[in-house]
């Protein structure tokens, strides 16, 4: 159970560790649930003793024949253990963002595209970049200032010369 779903994460198993995640640490803490520390800092105060979730690499404790490793040494360990035992499998693996795509302008996405019914989303030409925004006299709230443009709104495809 969680209060929380990342949409990114897709099907499997998914692991909490609030000992060592700051919102699995939060959720634990209002729900008085037990938080096993499986990795102490190096040096400082034990991390039993924290008030936050040690998000650090550090030496490896309460985790059997890894206890005693450094964090880091423990991924390696962890990982050859679930491949010789045939239960798993080292990988690595990216999370690629796109664009940043921002709404916070009245713009909307930065990247210029242009629906069309023959063609599709077709980009606007090189040639035509970049575009630029209409003045506004004044933004209502609601709605998107845009849509009350015409000639904003009304174009014409690229590839056909169709509406667009
Ligand atoms: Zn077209």
């Amino acid at each position: 159970m969680a209060n929380f779903v990342l949409m990114e994460y897709g099907t499997g198993a998914i692991m909490a560790v609030p000992a060592h995640d700051e919102r699995d640490f939060e959720f634990a803490g209002k729900y008085d649930l037990p938080i096993r520390v499986v990795i102490q800092p190096i040096e400082g105060p034990p991390s039993s003793e924290q008030q936050e979730a040690f998000l650090e690499y550090g030496q490896v404790i309460a985790s059997g024949e890894f206890s005693g490793l450094s964090s880091q040494e423990a991924q390696q360990k962890m990982a050859e253990h679930a491949q010789t035992s045939n239960f798993g499998e080292k990988s690595v693996s990216y999370r690629l963002k796109d664009w940043g795509i921002s709404r916070q302008r009245y713009w909307g996405t930065p990247i210029p595209m242009l629906p069309c019914k023959a063609c599709g989303v077709v980009p606007v030409p090189e040639k035509d970049l970049p575009v630029m925004l209409p003045r506004l006299d004044r933004i209502e709230l609601g709605q998107s200032p845009l849509a009350t443009i015409p000639e904003f709104l009304n174009s014409t495809c690229p590839k056909c010369g169709g509406e667009a």
